[in-house]
């Protein structure tokens, strides 16, 4: 009997120009690697049933589930800043819709189950690393509070999918608000398919952004509320030093969502030109320069919108810019709210924003550890405490004590007490994050021995962030130089 899910499709009701329908390729072997039960119950999925037999076999594309609509979406996108007008999903298949338990309409995905029309010269395949990778880093998001597409399940496909050598294959299964991408606009206005671009973008107002509906102009208002959500979202990633990696405009979800994850990672100590990709020679996606990105893949986005903005070209354009230039507003009042939250200031007061260059300069001069600096401060919060370990972080940099005065005597003159302030840190800065080491390490161990006790170890330390837990602080420590990842792949 194949497993019974309660899909409620829309995309595939979308014209047939949308996607293409396609079967997942039935893994030889599936086996279950990981599953999430905790988001299986919020999507009012048996977690007993998606382990059994038959849920294995939904879930590594053998079976497809009664209700499901097996389809791949068509997108394009500017990779690297070249336009490609068709990529589509290569290796993953949209299985359908659910409904979750607070009412949200949700993509369940498979990624690398196969071939698709889309695939190119790719087999359409994923393999364990990369997908315990994904698997790992978005729950880890989710903990953050940070919107990001999530992880249900991770299975073995018994098969060896071949990269730079033999690995082991798996399917992820990736749950999102949409799939529906910048590029997606992108592949219908670049076939100067209007209706298409107008078909796209009402889905995406009732699905995403029902309230723009009633707005006097939809079309604008939909562009203003995207460029708002994107804003928040790298004002998110920046406050957890997290580099996305591949921040082409066909990784970038309309939702506001992070989603595909590849080369990603977080930094250890800060450094704003950091890049971690491998692929990216050019320092393109560099930590600092996410929201510059983020930006020019925005205008890529209001572009499409054009011919929906209004009839008169230069007026729409004139709009798009307008209210493209609201990212930069969007983007400094999310990022100073968020990194002055991260202080212990939950209300802004003039001059309080120069707390926060101030401290990342010094972390940068003194290569401070990112996750560490913000953690300890919590510690610290009242003149008498002991500053040793905080101090530590900046290899005895000489400009911290200025900072730390001025920092104490702001907290001091609010209005909570410091107790409850170092308390809302602990609240918001976490103490263990992915960090790049521990994670090759612990895929390594699954991957060279099959052995995932520390995988599930980091999974569970990741997702429970901000809880100080003595038995794993080996978790929260800083790569020694020798254990440092000078680079990550994304190995699809
Ligand atoms: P990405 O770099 O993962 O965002 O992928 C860019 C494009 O390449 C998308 O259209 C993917 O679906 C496609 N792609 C990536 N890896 C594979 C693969 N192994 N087989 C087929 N298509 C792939
Ligand atoms: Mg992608």
């Amino acid at each position: 009997m194949s497993l019974s899910i309660a899909f409620d499709n829309s995309y595939a009701r979308l014209p047939s120009r949308f996607f293409e329908r396609v079967r997942p390729e039935a893994a030889p072997s599936p086996g279950l690697l990981i599953l999430n039960t905790t988001l299986a119950a919020e999507l009012n999925l048996d977690a007993e049933a998606l382990a059994s037999p038959e849920g294995v076999a939904a879930l590594s594309g053998a079976d497809v589930p009664a209700g499901a609509e097996p389809i791949a979406l068509a997108y394009a996108g500017h990779q690297f800043g070249h336009f490609v007008p068709a990529l589509g999903d290569g290796r993953a298949v949209l299985l359908g819709e659910i409904i979750a338990r607070d009412g949200r309409r949700l993509d369940l995905q498979l990624k690398g189950s196969g071939r698709t029309a889309f695939s190119r010269r790719g087999d359409g395949k994923a393999a364990v690393g990369p997908v315990l990778r994904e698997y790992l880093i978005s729950e880890a998001m989710a903990a953050f509070g940070i919107p990001t597409t999530r992880s249900l399940a991770a299975v073995a496909t018994g098969e060896t999918v071949l990269r730079e050598r033999p690995l082991p294959g798996a399917v992820l299964t990736r749950v999102a608000s949409s799939h529906v991408r910048v590029g997606t606009f992108q592949y219908f206005a670049h076939r100067s398919d209007e209706d298409g671009i107008r078909r796209l973008a009402d889905y995406v107002i009732e699905r995403l952004y029902p309230d723009v509906a009633d707005a006097e102009a939809p079309y604008a208002a939909l562009f203003e509320r995207v460029v708002q959500r994107q804003a928040r979202l790298i004002a998110l990633w920046l406050s957890v030093g997290f580099v996305h990696g591949v921040m082409n405009t066909d990784n970038m979800a309309i939702s506001g969502e992070t989603i595909d994850y590849g080369p990603c990672a977080f930094l250890d100590a800060y450094d704003p030109g950091m890049v971690l990709s491998s692929i990216d020679r050019q320092g393109r996606y560099a930590y600092g320069r996410q929201p510059q990105i983020a930006q020019w893949n925005l205008a890529r986005f209001g572009e499409c919108l054009l011919p929906l903005l209004s009839s008169d070209r230069d007026k729409a354009i004139e709009l798009v810019v307008e209210r493209l230039s609201g990212f930069a507003h969007e983007f400094e009042a999310a990022y100073y709210g968020r990194f002055l939250e991260k202080l212990g200031i939950a209300t802004e007061r003039s001059g309080d924003r120069d707390l926060v260059p101030g401290l990342l300069s010094i972390m940068q001069m003194g290569h401070a550890d990112f996750t560490l600096t913000f953690r300890r401060l919590a510690d610290i919060v009242t003149p008498e405490s002991d500053t040793e370990a905080f101090m530590s972080l900046f290899g005895g940099n000489a400009g911290v004590d200025p900072w730390l005065l001025a920092w104490r005597k702001r907290l001091a003159a609010g209005d909570r007490p410091l107790q409850d302030v170092a308390m809302a840190m602990r609240a918001i800065n976490p103490a263990i994050i992915p960090r790049n080491h521990q994670v090759e390490k612990a895929l390594d161990a699954v991957i060279e021995d099959s052995d995932g006790s520390a995988y599930v170890r980091l999974l569970q330390a990741v997702t429970k962030p901000f809880e100080d837990r003595p038995d794993e602080a080996d978790l929260g420590v800083p790569p020694r130089p020798e254990e440092r990842v000078a680079a990550t792949f994304c190995g699809t």
